[in-house]
């Protein structure tokens, strides 16, 4: 997953970036980048590590332009290192052009194999180059190159350009993942989340839709246009169960509320659980828990610390490193815990490596019965569209039954919000299912290739 911003027409666009990057900051701790219009060409600075550390003290102020666009990266296909942080910037027959790209094009394998095999060189692993050389390849002014290689891609992609001063920003077919369109003053917004436009003083006025290209230019929308033909929608429901921010807001309802909803519809689901107080697993399960207390009647209670110093990045290398990484993050209130029967409530099991941990310490704390509740269905299947889920091998639901996770976990009960409910609490004014959810059922609208 990955976090992107752009801004046009503004003397602060790049002061604008680095804050729009900080409220994306959760969507992706590993490296953060800017790239900004200033007098004549395309400046960009990134590197590892939070957006606060890559662009401490003045950096920003020796970067002057009047447009930026920038990224926060957390890794999924390709390896975490600097030669993948973004924007990717390149030269190319009609001037300067830089992307940024959240998401995962399921075809760069082959695209790739295409390119090499005429000779082009590659100086990254990640998929979001082959852009580039697709643009390259079309020639000609953004409003011909862009379409030209967006049509070509598969998968997922929401993307930011800059070329000059002009901000252009394209979605994929399916809306994986989110484009919001914003405005402050005179200065257009694209950004990943509706709440990162508001943090930066400007108001939201749309998604950008599945396979829409838009370019701004001097604070007007030069031109709006799909360049091929939407099919039915399909957005990660991830999004509302867990990535974006509970201040953002999709499909008609702030994610907060979506939330509330998933928490009170597993309430309805485990009407026949006796308990004396649910608690969070924080900060996600937050809103649910919450849910779940105003529907059930059973008092809300905080009964862990969270650690906030430690990123999401440190979680990755290795099982033994989870591990730690799980026992550091969030500590047991025992006075909280002590007797209690306990509904606990966080919104998904993965490897099962975090639950486990926090039934293990309840009981350490002294905790009596532990129903064990997630606000999604169970995870079976990887997902190939920019979310960082494991293999089917590692994933707890996908190679054992209820009954073993059960044991497994330790848990008194383990109860999974159902599919249909989790669609109905994220639905907001939406008709139909606008929702990918190959995650919990194996159904991917769009395959995967090698
Ligand atoms: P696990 O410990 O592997 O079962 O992972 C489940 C925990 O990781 C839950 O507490 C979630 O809040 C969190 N989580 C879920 N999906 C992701 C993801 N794609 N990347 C990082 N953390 C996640």
């Amino acid at each position: 997953m990955c976090g992107i911003i752009g801004i046009e027409n503004n003397n602060r666009a790049g002061a604008l970036a680095v804050l729009g990057l900080m409220t994306l900051q959760h969507r992706g701790e590993e490296s953060a980048g800017i790239t900004i219009s200033g007098k004549g060409a395309l400046l960009t600075h990134k590197g590892m590590g939070l957006v606060s550390a890559v662009f401490a003290r003045d950096v920003i102020s020796s970067m002057p332009g009047t447009a930026a666009i920038g990224h926060v990266r957390y890794t999924t296909s390709s390896g975490s290192s600097l030669e993948n942080a973004q924007p990717f910037y390149a030269k190319y027959e009609h001037g300067e052009i830089a992307v940024a790209h959240n998401g995962n094009i399921t075809n760069f394998p082959k695209l790739r194999r295409e390119f090499a095999s005429k000779g082009a060189l590659f100086a990254h692993s990640s998929d979001t180059e082959i852009l580039l050389h697709l643009i390259a390849a079309a020639g000609g002014k953004p409003e011909h190159a862009v379409p030209a290689a967006v049509s070509r891609l598969e998968g997922a992609f929401s993307l930011v350009f800059l070329k000059g001063k002009t901000l252009i920003g394209a979605r994929d077919a399916d809306g994986f993942r989110p484009l919001i369109l914003g405005k402050a003053g005179k200065s257009y917004i694209l950004a990943s989340e509706s709440a990162a436009v508001e943090i930066i003083g400007g108001k939201c006025i749309r998604e950008i839709k599945p396979c829409e290209i838009i370019i701004i230019e001097n604070g007007k929308i030069k031109k709006s246009f799909l360049y091929k033909k939407p099919k039915k929608q399909n957005s990660c429901i991830f999004e509302q169960i867990y990535f974006s921010r509970p201040d953002s807001a999709l499909f008609g309802k702030t994610v907060k509320e979506s939330r509330e909803e998933l928490g009170r519809r597993l309430a309805k689901q485990m009407k026949h659980i006796k308990a004396d107080i649910v608690m969070p697993v924080p900060d996600s399960g937050f809103f649910a828990a919450q849910g779940f207390s105003r529907e059930s009647g059973i008092r809300f209670e905080n009964g862990f610390v969270r650690n906030h110093y430690m990123g999401r990045s440190f979680i990755k290398p290795s099982q033994e490193l989870r591990e730690l990484a799980a026992r550091l993050k969030l500590s047991v209130i025992k006075e909280v815990v002590k007797g209690k029967d306990i509904v606990v409530i966080d919104d998904s099991l993965v490897r099962g490596t975090t639950s486990r941990r926090i039934i293990r310490s309840l009981r350490e704390a002294g905790a009596n019965k532990i129903h064990l509740a997630l606000s999604c269905p169970p995870v079976i299947s990887p997902c190939y569209y920019g979310i960082d889920t494991p293999v089917k091998e590692q994933l707890i639901s996908a190679q054992k039954t209820k009954e073993e996770i059960k044991k497994y976990l330790n848990a008194d009960s383990v109860t999974f919000l159902s599919l249909d409910n989790l669609i109905k609490s994220c639905l907001g004014n939406a008709g139909g299912s606008p929702f990918c959810t190959a995650c919990f059922t194996g159904k991917y609208p769009v395959k995967n290739k090698k």
